[in-house]
């Protein structure tokens, strides 16, 4: 199993992760053109993914996958509550999951999880292909032991690390949108991502990719110093997407 990133940030979010001869994006926050291009430099065209799965509705996450999924002919993978909430529901074919249950798509299995969040009926997700698991935990305001068991002993994983606190704190946002993205159903910040790696247990974690970083309310090096904190060490396993550029193929 192998994942990429095309991109991550409040401007749109897009992960590719591959097992075998299936290939998912998970969550699709560009235009069509922006997957293509964003695919091209690894080494896929929109042709060769086989589904989309979507978290949650919020247009960073969601605002492309109609369109890509006409486009190519893909199902899209939603919760319920993320298809009622969907604005545009023209899409190709529509597969429910429910945020408890484990389901496969190709060779991937799918082990969702619920989050809290903002949003309809959010989830995020744990890969799995029988022997690596790969997990992504974005968009979540705060961390529940349900999460905490989901992402135990995972081999890789991206990692909310929204905003830095003392920066959101000073930053330009009017103080109703600072209360939303710090509350508990908001996002995920430094301090947070933190304390979470240091509980989980990490010991098969060969990958940690801090996502969704704020370009406004955060730095990659904030983040990353959190990161390294809550891993208790510093070494080039540890990366962080930006908006306009992802990370390339990891191999789990
Ligand atoms: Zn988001
Ligand atoms: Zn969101």
């Amino acid at each position: 199993m192998r994942f990429a990133s095309l991109g991550s940030g409040s401007r749109g979010n897009a992960c590719v992760v591959e097992s075998g001869t299936t290939r998912v994006l998970l969550d699709c926050g560009f235009s069509v053109s922006e997957i293509d291009r964003r695919l091209a430099p690894l080494g896929l065209a929109g042709a060769d993914l086989d589904a989309i799965l979507v978290t949650h509705e919020h247009g960073d996450h969601l605002a492309g996958a109609a369109r890509l999924s006409r486009r190519y002919g893909l199902p899209v993978w939603l919760t319920a509550g993320t298809l009622a909430a969907s604005r545009d529901t023209g899409y190709h074919r529509v597969e429910i999951f429910h945020a408890h249950d484990v389901f496969e798509i190709g060779d991937l299995q799918l082990h969702p999880f619920p989050v809290p969040h903002d949003a309809r009926e959010p989830a995020q997700f744990v890969f799995s292909d029988g022997d690596r698991r790969f997990g992504q935990l974005t968009d979540t305001g705060s961390i529940t032991p349900h999460i905490e068991r989901m992402l135990a002993g995972l081999d890789a994983l991206v990692l909310e690390c929204n905003y830095e606190p003392e920066l959101l704190r000073r930053g330009p946002y009017p103080p109703a949108l600072k209360v939303r993205v710090g509350g508990d159903y908001g996002h995920l910040g430094n301090d947070q991502a933190a304390v979470l790696l240091e509980r989980l247990d990490k010991t098969r974690l060969n990958w940690l990719v801090g996502a969704h970083v704020s370009e406004k309310n955060n730095t990659p090096e904030h983040a990353r110093m959190a990161l390294v904190a809550g891993m208790g060490c510093d070494d080039d396993r540890i990366e962080v997407a930006a908006q306009d550029e992802g990370i390339g193929w990891r191999s789990v």
